[in-house]
């Protein structure tokens, strides 16, 4: 496993579970004698038991950078990061050093197996580093959230495997067997162009809600109950039709922005999700004047306590954080940042971290729930109100009792609500 990050952690500690040895390839030495210590960076269910358990199994072991031990490998799962170039586009410069650091240890019949989210034509731009006809290269794009990455792992709605040999495709499909789920065998492009598709489809559908949301608001209709109605319709789904601060993350700002690249290099102008990705800043925006416009119009000299920092909840993942965002137009309209997060203790710069939501509250002019952590589903408005300067409340994730807040005399602003 190349790569012991969120996925390639989660893939390496799951796959060790399922009856497989499996060696996690890492350049960072501090990770590597974390995660061999039983000690993982990453806030994720169930995973340190997992890994504590197969590392005392000793089918799973860590090692800093390349060597001898990957020859005994059939299978080299990449999973390092494919950040955004400067253009959007995917930035390469990963896979192809960590591809170029395997050539001198990969054993013949093995099989690279591509887990990084990546362009179309990026097993062709693996196949033409290594140039050996006795090791194939194989789509496996990774569909895990965070969050809920073990239960995803073992549990996927489907494996997709793309390769242009039937058998190549089909022993990475075996690896998964004990799965029982469902598998798609396609050639690489389909494969990698599935990954893009089914990211930019989930984005599409939170703006959707977001839009539907802004509609409620200007016609004086309830989202939750739009929503509802909707949702229970087979054809549409409840899932990922939640209103929210505009969808982050470190998959789907990057994926989204690299599916329109690679679209205009192919000479299609994906238009509809370039839409998409304007539409989410304008939601990070709309957030924003909601808090404006409790404090009474202006930001300068106000002080908000943002509940939540993380992209979603039941993660420690800041990467494109929409609270992030928010907080740095907050920031740049001249309000000055109280925050709290269940998982967040590291200094951020000019925000006060506080240790409890009360702390984040006290002498603030508006509260800005940014995060679902459950945790502040069961707030007490009337302790909350006696520390607070003004009683505001915007709940950017629709997870708080409106009636029950507005009963405490704040007033309250939900998206959609
Ligand atoms: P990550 O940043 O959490 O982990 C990447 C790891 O790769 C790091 O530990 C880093 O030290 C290591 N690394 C970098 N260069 C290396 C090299 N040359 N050799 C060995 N290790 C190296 O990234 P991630 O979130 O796990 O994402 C990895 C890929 O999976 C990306 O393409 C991402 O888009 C995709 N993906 C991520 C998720 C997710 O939810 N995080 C879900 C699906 C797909």
């Amino acid at each position: 496993m190349v790569g012991a990050g969120y996925v390639g952690l989660t893939t390496a500690s799951c796959l060790a579970q399922l009856g497989h040895s499996v060696i996690g390839v890492d350049v960072d030495a501090t990770k590597v004698d974390h995660l061999n210590s039983g000690v993982i960076p990453i806030v994720e269910d169930g995973l340190e038991s997992i890994t504590r358990q197969m590392l005392d199994a000793k089918r799973l072991v860590f090692q800093l950078g390349y060597s001898d031990s990957i020859k005994s490998a059939e299978f080299i799962f990449l999973c390092v990061p494919t950040p955004q170039d400067e253009d959007g586009s995917a930035d390469l410069t990963y896979i192809r050093e960590a591809v170029t650091s395997l050539l001198p240890f990969l054993a013949s019949g093995s099989i690279i197996v591509n887990k990084s989210t990546v362009p179309v034509g990026s097993t062709l731009v693996v196949e033409e580093i290594v140039r050996r006809e006795d090791i194939f290269v194989v789509s496996n794009p990774e569909f895990l959230r965070e969050g809920s990455a073990v239960h995803d792992f073992l549990h996927p709605d489907r494996i997709v495997v793309g390769s242009s040999d039937r058998r190549a495709a089909q022993r990475v499909a075996d690896l998964y067997q004990s799965l029982n789920a469902r598998v798609i065998i396609c050639d690489p492009a389909s494969a990698e162009t599935i990954k893009y598709a089914a990211n930019a489809f989930l984005a599409t559908k939170l703006s959707f809600a977001n839009a539907i949301a802004a509609l409620c608001e200007h016609v004086g209709a309830n989202i939750d109950d739009v929503i509802e109605g909707i949702g229970q319709d087979k054809r549409i789904g409840n899932q990922f039709l939640k209103p929210g601060p505009g969808w982050g993350g470190s998959c789907f700002p990057k994926d989204t922005r690299a599916l329109v690249k690679i679209a205009e290099s192919a000479g299609y102008d994906f238009e509809l999700l370039r839409g998409v990705i304007d539409f989410n800043e304008i939601q990070f925006d709309r957030i924003v004047d909601k808090v404006r416009k409790a404090v009474g119009g202006t930001l300068t000299g106000k002080n908000i306590a943002v509940l939540g920092l993380t992209f979603k909840a039941h993660t420690n993942d800041l990467r494109d954080s929409p609270a992030l965002r928010i907080v740095e137009h907050l920031q740049l309209q001249g309000a000055t940042i109280n925050a709290y997060d269940p998982t967040v203790t590291n200094p951020l710069a000019q925000v006060n971290i506080c240790k409890t939501p009360i702390e984040t509250c006290d002498m603030t002019d508006a509260i800005l729930i940014a995060t679902e952590w459950p945790e502040f589903v069961s707030l007490n408005p009337s302790e909350i109100g006696k520390v607070v300067r003004s009683k505001n409340m915007i709940d950017a994730r629709n997870i708080l009792d409106a009636d029950l807040w507005r009963a405490a005399g704040f007033t309250y602003q939900g998206v959609g609500r």
